[in-house]
């Protein structure tokens, strides 16, 4: 099955592809660069969101994403976009692609979507009071102590991906 990823208030055309085990990849890579390279609340609360993800336990096909149901903050937009765009280019940089399964063959044209993309992500789309839609309490973030990234309710994507 294929997941949508998506930034629909940037116009139509705005979006990519990815079947279930590229969706599985894109996100375990993005894990791993983020999950080292977060220091702020807002930053480990994306991470998580990320986490949650995990078609493990979602279900195929039913987890793509828009970019909008990101909880950005307008006035910390600039610096929350610059810290998207840092650990995608720290997943493009392969950080520690040596803990997943598999080789992530498709992860690299994926996370160059994925950039271009936020790239296109204007602050003028941000709601006011934006809020995470997620499953996972604010105080129950949490690190897999195997992996050491971020996890959602019912565990850790790359556990759960074995
Ligand atoms: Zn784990």
């Amino acid at each position: 099955m294929s997941n949508l990823i998506t930034n629909e208030k940037s116009g139509p055309g705005r979006y990519f592809v990815v079947d279930d085990a590229g969706l599985t990849s894109l996100v375990s890579t993005i894990l791993l660069a983020g999950s080292d390279l977060a220091t702020t609340a807002w930053e480990r609360e994306l991470m998580t969101w990320f986490a949650e993800h995990d078609q493990n336990v979602m279900g195929p096909g039913l987890i793509g994403f828009d970019l909008d149901e990101i909880a950005w903050q307008p006035e910390k937009f600039a610096e929350q976009q610059a810290f998207v765009i840092r650990v995608i280019d720290a997943a493009l940089g392969r950080h520690r692609w040596e803990s997943l399964r598999a080789e992530p063959k498709l992860a690299p044209e994926q996370l160059r979507r994925l950039r271009e993309l936020v790239q296109s992500y204007r602050v003028e789309y941000v709601e006011p009071a934006k809020r995470w839609v997620w499953n996972t309490p604010a105080d129950r973030i949490w690190k897999c102590p195997v992996h050491n990234v971020y996890c959602h309710g019912q565990g850790c994507q790359i556990c759960n991906d074995r």
